[in-house]
């Protein structure tokens, strides 16, 4: 049966000593509140490994926050999956809206670097959403699915082992409106549904569905109560202790 996960999207934030600060605090507490959902972080690249170090793996695990298309070379400022295999890094985010938007990320982007994370064993989180306006032309579904199919190519599909999904409404990203429970419930039965029909009831049953999108202390409890919804990709209340423990607690473990 699939994970209750919460994952904390740090993106760009965090000193050094906040980072280790939030990191190893949030591990003491994860420790002492056992049992708890599977708790994961995803800091800037160059505190990967320091935290990787500092953290408990049973209690807290670690993520990149994005990976390379290429395996290795003259690719300035990136990271392959190779590299973040050789530090002993078990997931990374792929498809984060912000990369899409900021960075050129592309459905055939997507794919080749959900191919690197299976080839280094790094279980993907893939983050997929649709823009406010193909909600509102009721596009919603059909973008969803397309972003999830073009990531699971068959290359991919023949290795699948492990696999998460964020389902993150690219309108409700740091704007501070969340998809109600209904908007996200009925989206994630549809990535569910899709998972079913394209690649059967093992994957469908076993993939873990996050919802992501102004996630916080106050919406966590009833969003985490629906049926597909099997915990969190947080930004922005991932950053504060107070906020994330009280969204972690929100779930059922
Ligand atoms: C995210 O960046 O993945 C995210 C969900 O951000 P926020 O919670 O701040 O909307």
């Amino acid at each position: 049966m699939r994970d209750k996960i919460v994952a904390g999207n740090w993106k760009m934030n965090l000193s050094f000593e906040e980072a280790i600060h939030l990191a190893t605090t949030l591990n003491g507490w994860v420790a002492d509140n056992q049992p708890i959902p599977q708790v994961i972080i995803a800091p800037s690249a160059i505190y990967l490994q320091t935290l990787l170090e500092g953290v408990d793996e049973q209690y807290i695990k670690i993520a990149a926050q994005d990976v390379s298309t290429h395996e290795k070379g003259a690719y300035t400022g990136e990271i392959s999956a190779q590299q973040l295999d050789s530090i002993g890094l078990d997931y990374s985010l792929v498809g984060h809206s912000e990369q899409r938007q900021y960075h050129g990320e592309t459905d055939e982007t997507v794919a080749q670097k959900m191919e690197q994370l299976y080839a280094h064993q790094i279980t993907p989180i893939l983050c997929i959403g649709e823009q406010l306006e193909e909600r509102q032309s009721d596009r919603h579904f059909d973008v969803v699915k397309n972003q999830l199919l073009q990531a699971l190519k068959p290359q991919i599909v023949e290795n699948l082992t492990n696999l998460i999904v964020a389902y993150e409404p690219v309108w409700a990203i740091g704007t501070g409106q969340t998809a109600s429970p209904e908007q996200a419930q009925e989206m994630h039965a549809h990535i569910r549904q899709v998972l079913l029909e394209e690649f059967g009831v093992e994957l469908a049953n076993n993939t873990s569905i996050l919802y992501g999108g102004s996630v916080n202390a106050s919406t966590a409890e009833e969003l985490f109560s629906q049926p597909d919804i099997d915990g969190g990709l947080v930004g922005g209340a991932s950053l504060k202790y107070e906020d994330f423990t009280q969204i972690i607690t929100s779930i059922k473990a």
